[in-house]
């Protein structure tokens, strides 16, 4: 069995939902089909989701919110009345309605429950279609079927255990299931919504539980690319991906799946199945536990701003036993986390990402360290953007170190850190901000020698 999920630009019209219904007939493994909201139909169109977020803040605001309801029951009209599924809008209506008019306990909550409703609705309107047109489909409301989540300490939504027993006879019966993506529910029966992108996520969950022989993420893009398309323009087809590699882009800002979403098939070695709903027939990507070719030795390049240094040097450092640890614990005890930490004899840098070291908290950190650990010499820098190389077929071979920092001080960046894992299977700059995109251009340019 297959689990399909289609992102917002496949669904933002009765167009485009066709061509994911001819998409679905195609094969006839493809049982469970998670959608996402309509996203845009066009460059300056607003997502389905955004709009449910204006409903929500005008409740919140205590404003009047009619306005912004009837865009988001407009939306699904037009794709309604084009598919010929009329019969569905007053379900819709009532639907959104309800979690809009809801009385507000809990601000969190309801903005969650609102933002959920695009998918919801969607979901409901592609299984009355199909059902139009003579294919057996049913809409899964999610609590129903037993997805069941919870936030962790950091407010994050996360799957309960339970749920993948729950929801493991998807698709078994001779209806196509139609599964509203980025919600779930809590024990207590609220919803709760995974963070922006979250979609991703329920495929993921939804494919490791039915144990599908493949996840398919349908998108509009034909390929996942070995650079940024926005930096290099026609740039490197990736047919081959593992999840380590792509875990250790999509780091460095390659923003292709939701972060969160490779972990529920990784753990079960379920592949990843990239594809284009507006090019059915190209190869896509596939992303892999283990390769089975290599199409370049090195599978791609990203970088990413927004990180910040804490440089820390202390005479005799490497001597004093725990000096790390206690470091470590200051910062911990502040709520930061640490992404990476290279050392030298005397002094250690901290890096961060600036999201989680606001500057507020600089003033408290800085004396801490002072006090704490007796240090003298603390230097913060706010401006640090990460570049990595990634490429599993880099391990056994000679040279890219060399290579990829010789273009790189030939084209006049300075590389403050450079950082390369025992896995080899990455290698990592951090340059200026300023320089990241240049950086990134020069570092393809001289790998994939164009
Ligand atoms: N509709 C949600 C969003 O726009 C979730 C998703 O599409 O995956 O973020």
């Amino acid at each position: 069995m297959k689990v399909c999920k289609f992102g917002g630009s496949s669904l933002a019209d009765a167009f485009q939902i066709k061509k994911v219904c001819d998409i679905v007939f195609a094969d006839e493994d493809r049982k469970v089909v998670v959608v996402s909201a309509p996203g845009k139909r066009n460059r300056e169109d607003i997502k389905v989701t955004d709009l449910l977020i204006a409903v929500a803040k005008a409740h919140l605001a205590g404003q009047d919110y009619e306005k912004e309801i009837s865009a988001v029951i407009a939306r699904f009209e037009d794709i309604a009345n084009s598919l010929e599924v009329t019969s569905i809008l007053p379900e819709i209506e009532n639907t959104l309605r309800a979690v809009a008019d809801a009385k507000i306990t809990d601000d969190v909550k309801y903005l969650d429950s609102v933002k959920a409703m695009g998918e919801d609705c969607c979901a409901r309107l592609v299984a009355c279609y199909l059902n139009s047109i003579g294919h057996k489909a049913k809409y899964c409301n999610p609590k129903e079927c037993g997805l069941f989540l919870k936030h962790n300490e950091l407010g994050k939504a996360v799957i309960l255990g339970e749920s993948y027993d729950n929801l493991s006879n998807l698709g078994k019966g001779d209806e196509l299931c139609i599964f509203p993506g980025f919600y779930g529910y809590s024990k207590e029966g609220e919803i709760i919504t995974f963070s922006r992108g979250g979609s991703d996520i329920t495929g993921s969950i939804l494919a490791a539980a039915v144990g599908a022989s493949v996840y398919e993420n349908w998108t509009d893009v034909d390929n996942v690319y070995a650079v940024n398309p926005e930096i290099i323009k026609n740039p490197f087809p990736i047919t081959e991906i593992t999840y380590d590699e792509m875990r250790e882009l999509a780091y460095a800002g390659f923003s292709v799946l939701h972060e969160e979403a490779l972990y529920p098939v990784f753990v079960r070695g379920i592949p990843v199945h990239i594809k284009n709903t507006n090019n059915p027939s190209s190869k896509g990507t596939k992303i892999v536990s283990k390769r089975t070719h290599y199409d370049s030795l090195v599978t791609g390049v990203a970088g990413e701003k927004g990180f910040a240094t804490i440089t820390i040097s202390k005479y005799l450092m490497n001597k004093e036993v725990g000096f790390l640890m206690n470091l470590i614990r200051i910062l911990a005890e502040e709520g930061i986390s640490v992404e990476h930490m290279p050392s030298g004899i005397d002094s250690v840098t901290i890096i961060v990402r600036k999201k989680n070291f606001p500057v507020e908290k600089e003033e408290v950190v800085v004396n801490r360290i002072k006090n704490e650990l007796n240090v003298q010499n603390i230097k913060i820098a706010r401006d640090l953007a990460i570049v990595m190389i990634v490429g599993e077929a880099m391990a056994n071979s000679v040279g890219i170190m060399a290579r990829a920092a010789s273009a790189l001080g030939n084209a006049g960046i300075n590389l403050r850190i450079v950082n390369q894992g025992a896995s080899e299977i990455s290698m990592m700059f951090g340059v200026d901000e300023a320089y990241v995109s240049y950086a990134v251009r020069v570092l393809y340019k001289e790998l994939f020698k164009i």
